[in-house]
């Protein structure tokens, strides 16, 4: 078997990482961190100012055709999900965001600030997820919290799947 010397190893996983991982994404302007409580999360490093550009989402585009999407899947266009790839597969929801998405190019997503944002606060969109039985409970923290992770004209809907969802027997 070959083996790596120490700093060959270290080289190369700089490489690694720099595909892969939230360590050490190259766009100085986010961190992905850990959030404490919601698993990653995207923070500015910092500030933005309402209107301004803070990333583009790029990623893996799959045919809304036949295709559910993963919990991280974003809506491109009427054909086409975007898979997005770090940083922007970190982006957490909130019910009270500071982030907006926008179609940006033919095959990408531009994350704007819609507030003032200060350095080190958590970036995060309004996912506006349609009611299902599956959707996970907001831990956002908002005032205006929705208890759900779903769009706003969706939360009575959910609150019906929620309550059907107590009483099937486990
Ligand atoms: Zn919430």
């Amino acid at each position: 078997m070959i083996t790596l010397d120490k700093q060959r190893r270290k080289k190369l996983q700089a490489v690694v990482d720099k595909d892969y991982s939230y360590r050490s994404y190259y766009d100085d302007d986010v961190e992905v961190r850990a959030t404490g409580k919601c698993g990653y999360g995207v923070f500015a490093a910092r500030q933005f100012l309402p209107g301004e550009l803070v990333m583009e989402v790029t990623g893996q585009l799959i045919s809304k055709k036949g295709y559910e999407g993963s919990e991280y899947v974003m809506d491109l266009d009427t054909k086409w999900y975007l898979e997005p790839s770090t940083p922007g597969a970190f982006m957490n929801h909130s019910c009270s965001p500071n982030c907006e998405l926008i179609q940006l190019t033919k095959t990408s997503l531009g994350v704007v600030a819609i507030c003032n944002i200060e350095a080190d606060t958590q970036l995060t969109f309004d996912y506006a997820w349609e009611a299902f039985d599956w959707n996970p409970r907001c831990q956002c923290g908002a005032r205006n919290c929705r208890g759900w992770v779903v769009a706003e004209d969706e939360v009575k809907k959910m609150k019906r799947l929620a309550k059907n969802r107590k009483k099937k027997p486990r």
